[in-house]
Parts: structure tokens; sequence; C-alpha cells
């Protein structure tokens, strides 16, 4: 029996890409192996938003060599946005000479042919597209949860943000039609998933390149209650795309989430500038004003980055007076390191180490803080949970998530897939605790 193993490195739309290679070789017959011995194909799925996944991919696939050498017939395969940059592929053609396969973002579908291919030549192939094709529908996805789905909507973005290599490796934004992602819900509803989450890199700029006139608001509109999905969320958003429409829907909307990842990146307006970020500070708090009239009881994430090249110490001081003025539920929090490639990389200000980690630290200790807070206030509250079963750390306990996204721990049992309401009676930073109501 043929048996793969795929390593996946990255955001949500790398998992969800995941999920499709696993579908296609499910087609062609393969299972997924428990572990890395007893698979005959390996698949590593790249991230290149930052130098530490890289780095580790090379470590990786570079120790298999003496699997390779103890099992010829073992094929190695690399993918995702690493191998869509010129100067990692040549990396790869010098330092993994034992890789016999090298696809990427654009050609995914293409996985069975060249499969086929490196086995009747025995080969090593490389086909990595550098322009995006048109979108390939009906591919297959095995998805590893049950539960909850990631559907893709948007591929690429083309907001050039200068630190940011996505739109390099992504290609341009292209929306997929309205009826393919219904049916798409359709047909995840008929086989019980409960929540779906719409993805893509600026999933909020949705429609802007398709003939016909739909907003990602409309989309909400269409997709609300779709085949008995109770829920929909929906990431990552860009603030410059956040219409008043959009915010009316989310509110309007019963499967629509109080949820919204929106990343404000810096405080500082020099920064955001030189980010090529298109707000400032000033409207991005508004902009979380008018989200919060609308949509009281919203979970609001975002993203930050600290030493950004120029960032000083006054810039970041900034980046906290914000932070604590919105009070995010909680942040991803980066230190910028240069990608190649782009702009900001070239840019010669760069940031000490030491400096950019004292300020993460501080930037951390803030948001921890602020989480920690928000969580408290809702000690006492009525939450609906979707129920996502026994908790793997809390021996006895059961474990779900909030239409605000946040993790619960309660006294169960309680059937996983349920839609239960939980009453919250401790918080933590990072998750909160409750018990089952009556
Ligand atoms: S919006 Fe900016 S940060 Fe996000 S993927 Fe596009 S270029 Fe990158």
């Amino acid at each position: 029996m043929a048996k793969y193993k795929i390593f996946t490195f990255g955001c949500q739309m790398n998992v969800h890409d995941s999920e499709v290679i696993a579908g296609l070789l499910r087609q062609l017959g393969y299972e997924e192996a428990d572990d890395l011995t007893e698979a005959n194909l390996l698949i590593f799925n790249t991230c290149c938003v930052r130098e530490n996944p890289e780095r580790k991919v090379f470590g990786r696939v570079g120790n298999l060599q003496r699997l390779k050498e103890e099992n010829p017939k073992l094929i190695i395969a690399i993918c995702g946005c690493m191998v869509q940059q010129p100067e990692q592929l040549e990396r790869i053609r010098k330092e993994l000479p034992h890789v016999n396969l090298v696809f990427g973002t654009h050609n995914i579908h293409r996985l069975p042919e060249l499969l086929a291919q490196v086995k009747d030549t025995g080969e090593q192939l490389f086909e990595v597209w550098d322009t995006e094709g048109s979108i390939v529908e009906g591919l297959p996805a095995a998805r590893l949860d049950g539960l909850k789905a990631f559907v893709n909507v948007i591929y690429g973005c083309t907001n050039f943000c200068t630190y940011c290599i996505v739109p390099y490796v992504r290609g341009q934004e292209r929306s997929r039609k309205p009826k393919a992602i219904r049916r798409e819900i359709e047909g995840l509803a008929a086989q019980g998933y409960k929540e779906v989450t719409l993805l893509g890199q600026n999933v909020n700029a949705y429609g802007k390149d398709l003939d016909e006139a739909v907003t990602f608001a409309d989309l909400l509109r269409m997709l609300d209650g779709t085949g008995g999905i109770e829920r929909i969320r929906f990431t990552t958003s860009h603030p410059r795309d956040m219409s008043d429409d959009l915010i009316g829907a989310m509110g309007d909307l019963d499967t629509v989430c109080e949820h919204l990842h929106l990343p404000l990146q810096a405080g500082s307006n020099r920064i955001l500038n030189r980010m090529n970020r298109g707000y400032t500070k000033e409207q991005y708090i508004s902009l979380v004003d008018r989200i919060r009239k609308r949509i009281p009881h919203i979970a609001l994430t975002t993203d930050l980055i600290v030493g950004f090249p120029g960032e000083t110490e006054e810039d970041f001081e900034q980046t906290l007076q914000v932070v604590e003025e919105i009070g995010p539920d909680s942040a991803f929090t980066f230190i910028y390191s240069p990608r190649p490639g782009t702009v900001a990389a070239k840019m010669e200000d760069q940031v000490p180490e030491e400096v950019k980690r004292d300020r993460i630290y501080r930037l951390i200790e803030l948001q921890n803080r602020l989480s920690l807070q928000r969580n408290h206030s809702l000690v006492g509250s009525i939450q609906e949970v979707l129920i996502e079963g026994p908790s793997q750390t809390d021996p006895g306990k059961y474990t779900g998530r909030t239409r605000g996204n946040k993790l619960v721990i309660f006294t169960g049992p309680a059937d996983r897939g349920l839609l239960m309401p939980i009453r919250i009676t401790e918080a933590q930073t990072w998750s909160l605790h409750g018990e089952l109501m009556p």
C-alpha cells in the first residue's frame, strides 16, 4: 500500500493546500502513513513568510539523505511558497539532490501527473509556475477535522506591503465564483461540518477582480445559513477593505461569528506608510470604534510587527499606545525579519536584533495583560460553545470554542459537534473555564 506523509509549514492557506494535496493522493490510492519510516512519499509544504521555517525545511529534508539511501524508492517532494522564489529553487538543486519533485503554489492540481512522471522516469522533476493560472475548481480535499473546514474564496494578494513576500509567491488576487463556493459549503454541510472559515490572504478584497458585481459582504449574505452550516468565520481581513456594508453584514447575519482578525501591524503613521499598509492609526482606531458600535461583543484579534526598518523608540511607543487604546482580545506578535525580494529588505535602517527582542517582550507583556482583561470581562456570561471533544491537556474536561473563537475548557460530558451554552466561571490569558448550563 502506497503511503504518504505531509509536513506543513506556515498559514491556514498552506494547511488547506495540504488538505487538497492529501485529497489528490487519496484519489490515487495513497493512505496517510503514521510515521515517516513507513511512507513511500514525503511532501514538505513550505512557507517563506519568515526565515525560520525555510531553515527548518532545508535542515529536515537534508537529514533525509540516509533514509533515501536505505529506501531508494522513497519519493521526496517540496512544494509551497518557498519554492516560488528562484533563489530557493537554486538552493534546493544544489543542497538537496535527493529531492525527487518540486512543484509550486499554482500547479498543485498537476500533482498526479507529476508523480507519475517521477515514477516513470526516475528523474528529478522541478515544475514551478511563475504566474498564476485560472482557478481550478473541484479538487478533492482530505480535511482533517470533520467539524470545521477551511474554504478558499480568494487566492493571492495585490497589496504589496513592503515587508511581505506573499504577492510575489501567491500571485494577483483571484476570487472564486460565488456559486462554486456555495456548492463546496453545501457539500461540507451535507458531510456534517458545522463551521467554515473563508480563507484569503486578503479575504475582504473578495470580488474586486470578478466580472459580476459581488463584494465580500454580498458573499457573506449569500452564504449565511448555507445547507445548515452553523458558523462562518473569515480571515485575513485588510483594514482598508473593511467597508461599512461588510460591518453591517457581520452584525446582521446569524451564522457570521462575532470575531474579526484585523492586522494593525504598527501604531506609528510613519511606519505604516513605510509598510505601504494604506491606512493611518487614526483610521484604524476609528474603524475599530465603528465595528464595536455595530457589533458590541466582537472579539478583535490582530497582527503586530516590531522592529520594522527605521522603527524608533518613539514609533514603537506609539504602537504600544494604539494597542492599549484598542485592547485586542489577542495578537500574533512578530519580530520583523527581512525577506529577500521585498522592498523593506533593501531599506538601510534595519533595527538591531537586541532592540527588536526588547520591544517584542514589552509588547507581549502588554498584550497578555489586555487579553486577560478582555477574558475577565466574560466571567459570568453565558457563551455559545461549539463542542470539540475531550480536552487533550485537562483530563476529564472538554473543550470548545465561543463565537469569538476563544477556547473554553469545561466540565462535560458533551457531544462533539453540538452547540451548547456554557457559563464562564474563570478567565486565563489564553483560555476560559466554564460549566455546562443545565
Ligand atoms: S495584505 Fe500585505 S501582509 Fe497581507 S498578504 Fe497582502 S501583502 Fe502580505
